[in-house]
């Protein structure tokens, strides 16, 4: 008799660790389980915001897949996913097609651009190791370019990020750091380059706790960011961005970090999305599909204590593919599923070198102490996905 065939669509922090814990529990020729990456590697997207800024190397944030999942239990497709038709159980790929009996959505997240004029084409996202490859070399390339100009173009050093959340917050704050190494090298005045963040909220880290978030933006202005809150974004340009109503600022280099939203993939193909996610029933199943679940930032999780969804996280995709691997397994195996609800340990936002700000229970953490702990945090990831010997390899060691 033929194995069930499990398929595993992206392999972020929702679709490795469904794939890690399948490679745990499931039994020997028990099921057929493929995963399906457009890339060889896995990366940790929760640390992108450094390489976009330049200080951390890339390649820090890749894991090569095979060297966490055995290729022997788990066969792994490199492929992108272009389509899936759920009512024939099948998956088109760049490159082929794939059968399954039980489907895991996992393909992340794609910025939400609420339909401002322009940002699409304009601005740059902290999305995945190209993206934030192309804003590092970009950024310094404005920078190498400002002597050479016949004309003191201050565009080429103004960055507008968009957006105050945590993505905002983290990469204004490595950002702080970068700029200063830049002026160093590039023969430029610091007091010439602007960092600016724009948030249509009258705070930053709207719903975040006040004190936390007045530290941050104290913290951040003495390294020279510029926060402009209660100010829209109406329009990315080719060179600038339009404030509010009609103030132009010029900009060689505009980054949007207000917002995600599912990838696309899910909702064209057909599945009942909300702003690209999928609200998931409490095992994490689709609405209409006994055979798909949906882990990570596709998927839509109602707190039903605030009656509003949780946001989505690397925490609540790394949690729900436990759910979701056991799931699996229930159905294969005949028995019940169980629901799933995410249990939200804390949150901590980095602040560039050696300064966070976070909460942990009811804990508020600020400065070193929170950014160990937010490398307590990564390195217990990695833990968890490849033991002591991923920590060794790609953990951040130095905790102070
Ligand atoms: C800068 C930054 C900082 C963050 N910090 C935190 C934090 O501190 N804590 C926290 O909990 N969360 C944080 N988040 C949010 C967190 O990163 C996301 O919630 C998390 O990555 C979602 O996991 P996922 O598995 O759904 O998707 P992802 O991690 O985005 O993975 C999706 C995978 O699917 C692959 N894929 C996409 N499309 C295709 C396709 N068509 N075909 C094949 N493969 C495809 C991608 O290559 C990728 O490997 C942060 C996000 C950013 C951007």
């Amino acid at each position: 008799m033929s194995r069930p065939k499990i398929a595993i669509l992206g392999a972020g922090y929702g679709g490795m660790m469904t794939a890690v814990r399948l490679q745990k529990e499931m039994g020997t020729n028990e099921v057929e389980v493929t995963l399906v990456n457009k890339h060889d590697y896995h990366y940790q997207t929760t640390w992108l915001h450094e390489p976009a800024a330049g200080t951390m190397h890339h390649d820090k944030t890749r894991i090569m897949i095979n060297e966490v999942i055995d290729t022997n239990k788990i066969k792994f497709v490199q492929d992108t996913v272009v389509e899936v038709k759920p009512d024939e159980k099948r998956v088109i790929l760049k490159n082929g097609e794939l059968e399954y009996d039980y489907l895991v959505l996992s393909l992340g997240f794609e910025p939400a651009t609420f339909g401002i004029k322009g940002l699409k084409e304009n601005a740059f996202s902290i999305r995945s190791v190209d993206s934030v490859r192309k804003i590092r070399e970009h950024i310094e390339y404005q920078f190498a370019s400002y002597n050479n100009e016949p004309e003191r173009r201050d565009d080429l050093l103004t960055i507008i990020v968009g957006g105050a959340g945590f993505t905002g917050i983290e990469f204004v704050g490595e950002l702080a750091e970068r700029v200063p190494e830049l002026c160093k090298e590039f023969d430029i005045d610091r007091d010439r380059v602007r960092i600016i963040n724009v948030e249509a909220s009258p705070t930053v880290l709207p719903g975040f706790d006040e004190e936390l978030v007045e530290y941050a933006m104290n913290l951040l202005e003495r390294k020279g960011v510029e926060f402009r809150t209660n100010t829209m974004i109406k329009e990315v340009m080719e060179d600038g961005v339009v404030l509010g109503e009609d103030e132009v600022v010029k900009s060689a280099t505009v980054v949007w970090t207000g917002g995600v939203q599912g990838n696309s993939i899910v909702a064209d193909s057909g599945f009942e999305t909300n702003r690209g996610r999928v609200p998931v029933r409490k095992d994490q199943r689709t609405p209409d599909y006994d055979n798909v679940f949906v882990v990570g930032d596709c998927a839509l999780i109602i707190n039903e204590e605030i009656d509003r969804p949780f946001p989505p996280t690397a925490q609540i995709a790394i949690q729900a593919a436990g759910a979701v691997s056991k799931n699996l397994l229930n159905l294969v195996r005949g028995k019940e599923t169980e629901g799933f609800v995410p249990d939200i340990k804390g949150t901590v936002a980095s602040l560039g070198k050696g300064e966070a700000i976070g909460k942990v229970g009811n804990k508020k953490l600020y400065g070193t102490t929170a950014s160990a702990m937010k490398k307590v945090i990564d390195n217990r990831y990695l833990f968890m996905l490849g033991g002591p010997g991923l920590v060794w390899k790609k953990g951040k060691l130095k905790l102070f």
